[in-house]
């Protein structure tokens, strides 16, 4: 199939066509095999370009040739979204059993730091709760994370999450490899690609 063309392994070649997706679009095109080779990728793409799953197919690649918890932290610019990735993860990683867990504002911390403890391989989360649980929740770091999604960073940036996530750059492994979606360039976008992001391949599209 056209996925396994671009590296991808069966098992998530078997997800996309369980999901009905019937052939990559050009975000997933492009990203997935520059993004399996373990390069860094800037990418600009909108809300509906498939840049989800250009982005979680190579995670959970990644994931199942080399498992560990607290592997994959998205960073995402509001409740909804962070709900629509950790969906989006659980359907394609379904068949290798991944945990994802949903860490945003507004819902109990206590059942998130129980979630938490329970050491989900994917976290979704806003930057501001994450970072909450990061200094105040018992047991948890992000050590040997492995890979950091900041997914729609304009809003990101719109919504005033910059300080909690330069706290959240500082806290987390510089080993580790970096994925930016953004909708738009801009100067705030390149300065948050500078302080994240290691010699990143360019998409857009
Ligand atoms: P996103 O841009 O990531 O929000 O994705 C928009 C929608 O497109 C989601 O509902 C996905 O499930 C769906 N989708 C992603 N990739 C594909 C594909 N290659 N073929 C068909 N649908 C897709």
């Amino acid at each position: 199939s056209a996925f396994k063309k671009l590296g991808l392994i069966d098992i998530l070649v078997e997800s996309c066509e369980a999901l009905k997706f019937t052939k990559p679009t050009p975000i997933q095109e492009q990203s997935i095999p520059a993004a399996l080779e373990g390069k860094d990728i800037m990418g600009f793409a909108a809300t509906g370009s498939g840049k989800t799953a250009a982005f979680a197919l190579p995670v959970l690649q990644a994931l199942y040739e080399k498992p560990s918890p607290l592997f994959c932290v998205v960073l995402s610019p509001t409740r909804e979204l962070a709900h629509q990735t950790a969906q989006q993860f659980q359907a394609l990683g379904a068949p290798m059993g991944v945990k994802t867990a949903v860490i945003i504002g507004g819902e109990d911390n206590m059942k998130q730091a129980i979630a938490l403890s329970r050491k989900p391989h994917i976290i979704v989360a806003t930057p501001g709760r994450l970072l909450d649980h990061l200094e105040k929740t018992k047991g948890f770091h992000l050590r040997h994370l492995k890979y950091l999604v900041l997914d729609e960073a304009d809003r990101l940036l719109d919504m005033d999450f910059k300080e909690p996530i330069s706290k959240i750059l500082e806290i987390i492994p510089s080993q580790r490899r970096t994925f930016l979606f953004s909708a738009t360039p801009s100067k705030d976008i390149e300065s948050l690609q500078r302080a994240s992001l290691r010699n990143p391949v360019r998409i857009s599209v």
